[in-house]
Order: structure tokens, then C-alpha cells, then sequence
């Protein structure tokens, strides 16, 4: 029988995205794909810096950049175009080294995600491989799929299986974890049309129109693909709705079969579910499998990769020391974190559908979402492994002397950002990164974010702990695993 550390369920981005963070650290890596090619059509239409911060330290940032239009932000109108409210996003670089969102288009991401992973030698993935049976024995896993090109049974066995399988994720089904139900379910025709020629009377802001007769949502795609996505109401048949000749009548308002090709029309059911157990024994779930939610905030997908970054590092750990302590933290941290996301793309659907005035349109929005800026949007991670304020919180990407982001020079691994003076004082442990005041131009802009004079990063640059003095920078450090570099083979990213 073949033996891996761990089997990755399910090639979508979070199976990707785990795949390269597992190879990243030298970790014997099975990836199963029922599928022969990747989803050919998009879903996942933006992400945003924190994502993009995700796919530099996997090595793909650089030849996804190119590809992505930038994100200008989303406007909300009433049902005759009146603006309600306004979110630009600023398309400056932002604390995490990368503009705050950017659009994109899923099935680039995942060739590159492919390519990519021939500079994995520990990973090997497997397609056409349908993922049927698992058997948790305690200290290791038994798994069998069916390769279906030609009806075979293959058994592997592995350390941990980790269920990136989507939303009918097999994985889950094994872990038993119900579903918990965030309120809401419906139904939206989604349109992807790439146009003929530019049209920038279209405009670059997303717009989300609230009207509660008929809610919709316009996103601009990268080059000439363009978005409409419309509530299918409760009475209509969808199957009708994806008829070319119904979507054009669907679409006049803003373009006619002359100005574009439909590239997929087909109505979706957007729900929103977390499930209450991301983990059984040595069982796993990341991404869709864990949970799902309508994509007014365009962050299923990132949802999902926040997950694969939370596990890959702590996944690597246990493999490596047989310490699963890490691993208690996975969900305490991301569950919440999830459900949070979700809550506001809840909020923000019941605002498209809202049937209320100007001002109690304005004062929803305002209540749950703030400026609408990522950074204000964004939530903590779920009590875990840190202590203190700002523990659980995502830490900038200052640049070093040499002009270099850190996380290009600061592989999979925990990285103390200090002011020179503070770090003088207190012995530092051996081989712990440090990026301080005085060799790196805006570290103190960065502490400064978090009120704090030094900052204990984990491996997925979340806080661990901060400090401001002597003493509570050696309690900070004291929270440290024994060893600070034992993660990563491969210090350095590929980029
Ligand atoms: C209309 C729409 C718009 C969206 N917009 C956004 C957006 O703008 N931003 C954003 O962040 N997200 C968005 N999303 C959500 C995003 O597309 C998903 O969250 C994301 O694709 C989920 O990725 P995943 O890897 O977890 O699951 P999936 O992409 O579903 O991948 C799961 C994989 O597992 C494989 N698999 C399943 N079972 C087995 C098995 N038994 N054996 C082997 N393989 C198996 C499947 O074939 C599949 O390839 C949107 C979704 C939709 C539908």
C-alpha cells in the first residue's frame, strides 16, 4: 500500500493552495481530483489582499498579477440608479504588500496553481480519481478511490486526509459534522458575458442595485468579461431563465447580443452553512466543504484559502513531530472567522433585497460593514494560539532594506518585527527571524498600525503576541514553539 503524509481531497483552489503550502514545507503530499481538467468556467470572480499575500508565498502572485483588473469598489443604487452609498477601494498597495482587491478569472488561477506544481516535488496529484471510502485507524488513515480511467480500486493510506472536496464534500460526510444554518438560501441567475469591444459607459464599479422587486449585482471582470447576477424569484422556473433568448431580455438595460457573447448562464443556489466539525481525529475539511456563502462580499473562495494558509503551516507541524497540539487551534480560529464573513454577505444580500428608504439603506450598511474597507471589513481569527490584544490579527508585509517584501525573504516560519531598541534589550531566541526598526524603512509604520512596539508573527503572519516592554516581550516570545524554524525545508519561496 502506498503510504503519504497526507491526502488532499479535492484539486479546487483551497486543495491547490494546500497542495503548494504542504509542498512548501516538504511534506509527502497525495492531491485527488475526481476530474480529468479544472472547472472550465468562472465562479470565484475577485479576492483580495490577503489572498494575494496567500498566492506570494506559494510563488504564483507574480504571474497572476497580470492577469487581474484592478477593483475600484462597489457602489449600492436604488432601483432607478439613484447612488445609496459608496465603497472605492483604494487601488494604492496596502499594508499587506498587494492592492486591497483585485478581479480575476477563476480559471486562470487554477492553470496557474498546475503549473506551478511541478516545483513541488513532494506533491503528486492525481486526477480522474473519485475518492469513495476512508477509515480513520487512529494512527493513520486507510483511503480508497477509483481511478476511473480504467474502474481500478487504488488504496493509499495516510497520515491525514484533509476534505478540500467543495460544498458535497465526501470528507465531511465522514466527519458526521451537521451543518449550520446561517439563514439564507436563494436562488440567482448568473451571467458571465465577454464583450466584443470596450464598453466603459459599463463602468469599472461593481454595483449592487437595491431594489427589492428585482436585486441585482453588476461586476466587472478582467479585459472584457462582465458579471450580472439577478435573484431568481421564488415563482419562476430557473431552467427558463438560462434560455439565451430570456437572458439577453434580461440584459438590455445595459448591452444587446451585438455587444458581447453569453460565455455560461445558470442559476445557482446560494446558502449559507458552516459545518460544526472542521475536524475528527485525523479527518480534515478546508474551503466549501467546511462552509459556504452568497458571494456578495466575493469571499467564498478566500474563505477557503484563509483556511488552507491556517492549516498547511500547523498540518506540517504535526506531521513532522507528531504533536497535534497545533492542530486543537484550526477551527477554534477559522470557524469564527468564517462565520463572520458569511454574516456580513447575509447582511449585504438582505440589503440588496431591502424594500426602505435612502437612510435605513444607508444606516444597514453602515451597521455591519463600516467604510466597506477590507481592512475595516476584516475579523480576527477565533481564540487560539495567541495571548493578548491583537493576537489572532493579520500583520502587514513591511518591506526590507533590500526593497524586498518579507514574506520573499521570510519563509514558512515565525518572524519577530521589532523596534531595534526593545529587541536590544531581551535575549532573542537562536535562529528566530527578526525584521526591526533599523534595517527595514517602514516597519514602524506597520508596529504603529497595532499601537505596539513589537510584534511575534506566526508562520501565517497572523499576531501571536505583542509587546511594548522588556518583560512582556519576553513573556511574548516565551509563547514560541521549541523550535522556531522546524516548518519549512525550503526557506525561501519560489518566486
Ligand atoms: C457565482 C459564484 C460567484 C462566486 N464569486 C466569488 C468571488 O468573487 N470570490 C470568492 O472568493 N469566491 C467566490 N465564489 C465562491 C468560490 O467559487 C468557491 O468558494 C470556491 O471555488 C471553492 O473552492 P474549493 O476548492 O473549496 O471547492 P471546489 O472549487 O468546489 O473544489 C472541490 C473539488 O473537489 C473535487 N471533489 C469533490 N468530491 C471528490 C471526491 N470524492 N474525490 C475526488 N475529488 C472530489 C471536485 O471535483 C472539485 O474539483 C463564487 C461562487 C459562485 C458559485
Amino acid at each position: 500500500m502506498e503510504d503519504f503524509d497526507v491526502v488532499v481531497v479535492g484539486y479546487g483552489p483551497t486543495g491547490g493552495v494546500l497542495g503548494h503550502l504542504l509542498g512548501l514545507c516538504g511534506i509527502r503530499t497525495l492531491v485527488l481530483e475526481r476530474e480529468a481538467a479544472p472547472y472550465p468556467l468562472p465562479r470565484a470572480i475577485v479576492f483580495d489582499d490577503e489572498i494575494m499575500r496567500v498566492f506570494q508565498w506559494i510563488g504564483i502572485a507574480d504571474d497572476l498579477e497580470p492577469l487581474t483588473a484592478a477593483h475600484p469598489g462597489m457602489r449600492f443604487v436604488d432601483r432607478n440608479g439613484e447612488l445609496l452609498l459608496d465603497w472605492p477601494r483604494s487601488l494604492e498597495v496596502g499594508p499587506q504588500g498587494w492592492r486591497s482587491n483585485y478581479r480575476f478569472y477563476q480559471p486562470d488561477l487554477e492553470r496557474l496553481l498546475r503549473d506551478k506544481m511541478a516545483a513541488r516535488p513532494t506533491v503528486e496529484v492525481r486526477t480522474r480519481a473519485d475518492v469513495f471510502f476512508l477509515e480513520d485507524e487512529e494512527d493513520c488513515v486507510h483511503l480508497r478511490y477509483e481511478d476511473t480511467a480504467n474502474g481500478r480500486i487504488r488504496r493509499v493510506r495516510a497520515k491525514y486526509v484533509v476534505g478540500c472536496d467543495g460544498a458535497r464534500s465526501l470528507v465531511r460526510r465522514f466527519i458526521e459534522s451537521p451543518m449550520e444554518d446561517l439563514g439564507f438560501h436563494e436562488r440567482w441567475l448568473v451571467v458571465d458575458v465577454v464583450l466584443k469591444r470596450e464598453m466603459p459607459e459599463l463602468g469599472d464599479y461593481s454595483v449592487q442595485f437595491c431594489d427589492p422587486d428585482r436585486p441585482m449585482t453588476y461586476v466587472r471582470g478582467p479585459k472584457r468579461r462582465r458579471r450580472w447576477e439577478m435573484k431568481v424569484p421564488p415563482d419562476v422556473d430557473g431552467a427558463v431563465l438560462t434560455a439565451p433568448a430570456e437572458v439577453w431580455k434580461r440584459l438590455s438595460r445595459w448591452i444587446t447580443p451585438e455587444d458581447g457573447e453569453i460565455e455560461r448562464a445558470a442559476v445557482y443556489i446560494f446558502h449559507s452553512l458552516v459545518a460544526s466539525e472542521w475536524r475528527k481525529g485525523r479527518l480534515l475539511i478546508a474551503g466549501d466543504a467546511a462552509h459556504q456563502t452568497p458571494p456578495f462580499m466575493g469571499q467564498g473562495m478566500c474563505t477557503g484559502l484563509r483556511d488552507a494558509a491556517n492549516l498547511g503551516w500547523k498540518l506540517a507541524r504535526a506531521v513532522r513531530t507528531g504533536d497535534e497540539a497545533l492542530l486543537e487551534s484550526y477551527q477554534s480560529e477559522r470557524h469564527p472567522n468564517a462565520v463572520e464573513y458569511i454574516k456580513t454577505a447575509v447582511h449585504l444580500g438582505s440589503i440588496i433585497n431591502m424594500a426602505g428608504s435612502h437612510d435605513e439603506v444607508r444606516a444597514a450598511l453602515a451597521n455591519r460593514s463600516g467604510s466597506g474597507k477590507m481592512e475595516s471589513i476584516r475579523p480576527s481569527l477565533g481564540p487560539g494560539l495567541g495571548v493578548g490584544p491583537h493576537a489572532g490579527r493579520l500583520f502587514g508585509q513591511p518591506l526590507l532594506a533590500d526593497g524586498r517584501r518579507m514574506d520573499m525573504t521570510i519563509g514558512h516560519e515565525f518572524v519577530l518585527v521589532v523596534d531595534a531598541a526593545l529587541a536590544d534589550a531581551v535575549p532573542l531566541p537562536e535562529g528566530l527571524a527578526v525584521v526591526a526598526t533599523h534595517n527595514a524603512p517602514d516597519v514602524q509604520t506597520h508596529l504603529d498600525r497595532f499601537s505596539t512596539r513589537a510584534a511575534l508573527l506566526r508562520p501565517d503572519r497572523f499576531i501571536l503576541g505583542t509587546a511594548n516592554t522588556p518583560p512582556e516581550l519576553a513573556i511574548t516570545l516565551g509563547r514560541l514553539p521549541s523550535s522556531t524554524r522546524w516548518v519549512t525545508r525550503e526557506p525561501r519561496n519560489i518566486q
